[in-house]
């Protein structure tokens, strides 16, 4: 599905990703994991053509698509949340799925709000289920910046998944939130990470990809320094360095 080959990308003098080489079949979902500062966004943002890499490759599919734009990666069928979440605060959560189903670049907004008064009958039903499937029906017509945090990141996951995603980047869907809210989240994306979808999930918490991701993969400085199975890899003296060594300098 995915293929990234010795991509690269520096922000100033900062290296925040150093040829990395990185696969993910088709139906897998990878755990990408790192400390903080160690070039997971950066991943996302250059597979997503948000940044240009500086070099290196991405094959979706066989298909070089490196350095395509933003729009043209989404018709690839790529679909992220962000860490930092992209919602329109004053629009509802109901309108913040709708627009994110027509994400075409050509489509204006107000277009988009006109559209909805017209018998689309179809559209509207995916979006209802799609607040559904994500636990958001009873907040549909209210204000998703008025939303608690847990929420608001399930909104988030709709707004992506409303585009039937082939390949879903999640960029710590659990951020900010308490250990029974990242249980109902790791439910929620265990539900969604069905056989034909593939994922990566950058998280810190593992108990949330524990039991979802097949794979690991830990980013050190921009650079990987283990990837495989999760238990293999959180047993990897490197890793435990990268995360031991950063609670000490932090202590
Ligand atoms: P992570 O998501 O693993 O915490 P990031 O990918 O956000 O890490 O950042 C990796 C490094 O790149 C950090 O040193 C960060 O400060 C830097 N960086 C990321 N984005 C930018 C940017 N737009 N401008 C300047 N520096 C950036
Ligand atoms: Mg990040």
């Amino acid at each position: 599905m995915l293929k990234v080959e010795g991509l690269s990308r520096m922000f100033g003098g900062v290296e925040a990703l150093v040829g990395l080489d990185l696969q993910v079949h088709d139906g897998s979902v990878l755990g990408l994991i790192g400390p903080n500062g160690s070039g997971k966004t950066t991943l996302f943002n250059v597979l997503t053509g948000v940044y240009p890499a500086d070099s290196g490759r991405i094959y979706l599919r066989g298909k070089d698509v490196t350095n395509l734009k933003p729009q043209q990666i989404i018709r690839h069928g790529v679909a992220r949340t962000f860490q930092n979440l992209r919602l329109y605060h004053r629009m509802t959560v109901f309108d913040n799925v709708w627009v994110a189903q027509h994400s075409l670049p050509d489509v204006g907004l107000r277009e988009l709000i006109l559209a909805r008064r017209n018998p689309e009958r179809v559209r509207r039903e995916a979006v209802v289920a799609m607040l559904d499937v994500t636990g958001l029906a009873d907040h549909a017509d209210q204000l998703a910046g008025g939303l608690p945090l847990p929420q608001q990141r399930r909104l988030e996951l709709a707004r992506a998944l409303i585009r039937s995603p082939d390949l879903l980047l999640l960029d710590e869907p659990a951020g900010g939130m308490t250990p029974a809210e990242t249980a109902d989240m790791a439910h929620l994306i265990r539900h969604i990470a069905t056989p034909n979808r593939t994922c990566i999930v950058i998280e810190h918490k593992m108990e949330l990809l524990s039991g979802l991701c097949q794979q690991m993969c830990v980013l050190n400085f921009g650079r990987k320094i283990a990837e495989g199975e999760p238990q293999q890899v959180l047993d990897h003296p490197d890793v435990l360095e990268a995360y031991l060594g950063r609670s000490q300098s932090r202590a």
